[in-house]
């Protein structure tokens, strides 16, 4: 067996043809393309196949992927892969870097060194920050839960990592009453409980209200949120951070995708203050349009990270880089700096503020185009996100389940106080107004349908 060129080839002919067909076919698979799948749930051959074999078999079920990678998928804040991203993801596939220390890759710790500089940079934290890349934001936001619980108990005189949490002072959480469910979980894995938190009540947008904020104090962790996964709303980070400085508290942000804003002028004032936190939790593979999967965590003072992370085994030889085994939960990952360093240096900073401003400006349009056909969107827009009802609760499903069985675009279903809504994400590079356009001529066809 070998790898030959004809192999790599193929694979690569192959995904310019998928790329190509994202344009023109429908976002979500049908049920057809999905059934079809079954035809590959076979016992374990006794005897292997060919790679080429293999890879066309694979092809022919390229029907049954959801087209999150084209132009028109506005689920889940789901960014679509930039072309240099692929195309080094494609090479750096091939290098198989193993980024667990510089004795297993140079080239891997050294590229997320630069990127995650450069996003440190990009999303306007202080200097002295560092971080690492995560799988994604629901492990960033543990590593940053981890990194105040050490600095937190370290504090109190309690060495965490060696003693555990039982028997060891308490910390108090506070959250607002719109985090994200990620966070909740990541609280569940950190220890401190999901349940076991104080909830700050949050306005008709979902931002926390500095003013029902709690008297916090030095054990006291603050979560707080950039971008609302329903709304897009951010919470009021420099009251919010001022509040904690004053009172010795630390500060962790979700910032998944709204910490974006921050890479464009135009929409920087939407996160003023989330550089006075301690900890930032951020998606790649959302609006940095890298593939899945890819989050970062920042640490204004790294040493926390390490103190919840490092790692000690004879075995483990040191190099003369900063480790990341040491400030991540894992040890062995793919080389996720590569392909975020490859994004970067194709958009530049002018191209990140362009493709983070289009996507709101998408959103904008989208918003506009609905309530002239009647509709009512429900969230400011002030982002990236539309929260539209369609009529009342009965009518709002029923329009969400026919237009993601239209095919011309995929948007999920969210609640947003009390109301059903259907949830529209823009984050892809790949989306032009003119898809928003297209989008909107579903809508009107669908509920035209609907009515009939
Ligand atoms: C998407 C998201 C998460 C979870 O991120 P994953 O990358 O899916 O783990 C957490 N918080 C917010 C605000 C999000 O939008």
């Amino acid at each position: 067996m070998s790898i030959s060129p004809e192999l790599l080839q193929e694979a690569a002919a192959l995904a310019a043809r998928y790329l190509a067909s994202l344009e023109d076919r429908r976002v979500f698979p049908d049920a057809q393309a999905i059934a079809a799948l079954d035809a590959l749930n076979i016992p374990l051959p006794a005897d292997g196949q060919s790679p080429l074999d293999v890879l066309r078999q694979l092809n022919a079920h390229a029907g049954a992927s959801v087209a999150s990678a084209g132009p028109r998928y506005f689920g889940f804040v789901t960014g679509g892969t930039l072309p240099a991203a692929l195309a080094a993801s494609m090479l750096s596939a091939a290098w198989d870097q193993n980024t667990f220390s510089s004795v297993n890759s140079p080239v891997g710790v050294r590229m997320e060194r630069i990127a995650i500089g450069w996003l440190r940079a990009a999303l306007g934290l202080p200097e002295g920050t560092d971080g690492a890349f995560v799988t994604g934001a629901t492990m960033a936001n543990f590593s940053g839960l981890l990194a105040a619980r050490h600095a937190l108990l370290a504090r109190q005189g309690w060495d965490v990592e060696a003693r555990g949490l039982f028997g060891a002072p308490g910390i108090r959480v506070v959250v607002g009453g719109e985090a994200h469910s990620s966070l909740f979980k990541a609280l569940g894995m950190a220890g401190f409980g999901r349940e076991r938190v104080e909830r700050v009540s949050v306005d008709g947008q979902g931002r926390m209200r500095a003013d029902q904020l709690p008297p916090l104090d030095e054990r006291t962790l603050l979560c707080i949120q950039s971008g609302n996964v329903n709304t897009g709303a951010f919470d009021p980070a420099a009251e919010l951070c001022a509040a904690a400085r004053a009172a010795g508290a630390w500060v962790h942000v979700d910032g998944a995708f709204g910490i974006w804003a921050t890479a464009s002028p135009a929409l920087r004032h939407l996160t003023a203050g989330v550089e006075l936190a301690d900890s930032w939790a951020t998606d790649g593979h959302k609006w940095l349009n890298v593939s899945y999967d890819c989050g970062a965590i920042f640490v204004r003072q790294p040493e926390h990270l390490a103190g919840a992370f490092a790692q000690q085994a004879a075995y483990l030889l040191r190099g003369e880089d900063r480790e990341p085994y040491d400030f991540t939960p894992e040890a062995s990952r793919r080389a996720r700096g590569i392909e975020a360093w490859a994004a970067l240096l194709s958009l530049g900073q002018s191209g990140l503020a362009d493709l983070i401003e289009r996507n709101c400006a998408q959103a904008r349009r989208m918003a506009a185009g609905l309530q002239a056909q009647g509709f009512a969107v429900l969230n400011e827009v002030v982002l990236n996100q539309v929260l539209v009802s369609f009529g009342d609760d009965d009518f709002t499903t029923r329009m969400i389940a026919a237009l993601q069985a239209e095919g011309t675009f995929w948007a999920g279903s969210s609640q947003w106080q009390g109301r059903s809504a259907m949830r529209i994400s823009f984050s892809s590079w790949r989306t032009t107004l003119a898809d928003v356009d297209r989008c909107l001529e579903a809508v009107a066809r669908v509920s035209a349908r609907l009515n009939a």
